[in-house]
């Protein structure tokens, strides 16, 4: 499926706009707004801040994108997909997907709370191998 169609599947208009975050996004798997701001600038250069968050916005609305909270860094943002777990570096913000196998972990925290479960995300923070290198 082409970027268009995609976006399309999720309701959303294929803006010029649109499809250049789906496109760097998919290139660049995280970013924080900050960093989507300044790679769309290249393609539009009269593109506002809250441009972007208007479209964030609306992305994250229809279930196009995921926000990732990070408690050390700006949130960054991702094209939705299966469940995953992140490792964030704290000293340059460059975040991974990890694919782990919680299952035991969510079994464990629903028998202990009792909770009907809707979603979970796992955050590991440190610091990556090319920041280690940089002494
Ligand atoms: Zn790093
Ligand atoms: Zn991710």
């Amino acid at each position: 499926m082409d970027n268009t169609a995609l976006l399309q599947k999720y309701s959303l208009k294929a803006t010029p706009q649109r499809l250049e975050i789906v496109n760097v996004l998919s290139t660049h798997g995280h970013m924080n707004v900050n960093e989507l701001y300044s790679t769309l600038l290249i393609k539009f250069p009269s593109i506002s801040l809250a441009t972007i968050y208007k479209n964030i916005n609306i992305m994250l609305e229809k279930g196009f994108l995921l926000e990732v909270k990070l408690s050390e860094q700006k949130n960054v943002f991702e094209l939705v997909k299966d469940n995953h777990s992140h490792v964030a570096c704290m000293k340059c913000s460059d975040v991974i997907d990890i694919d782990l196998n919680i299952e035991s972990i969510v079994n464990e925290v629903k028998k202990r709370s009792n909770y009907k479960l809707e979603s979970n995300s796992l955050i590991f923070n440190g610091v990556c191998p090319r920041c280690s290198a940089l002494k």
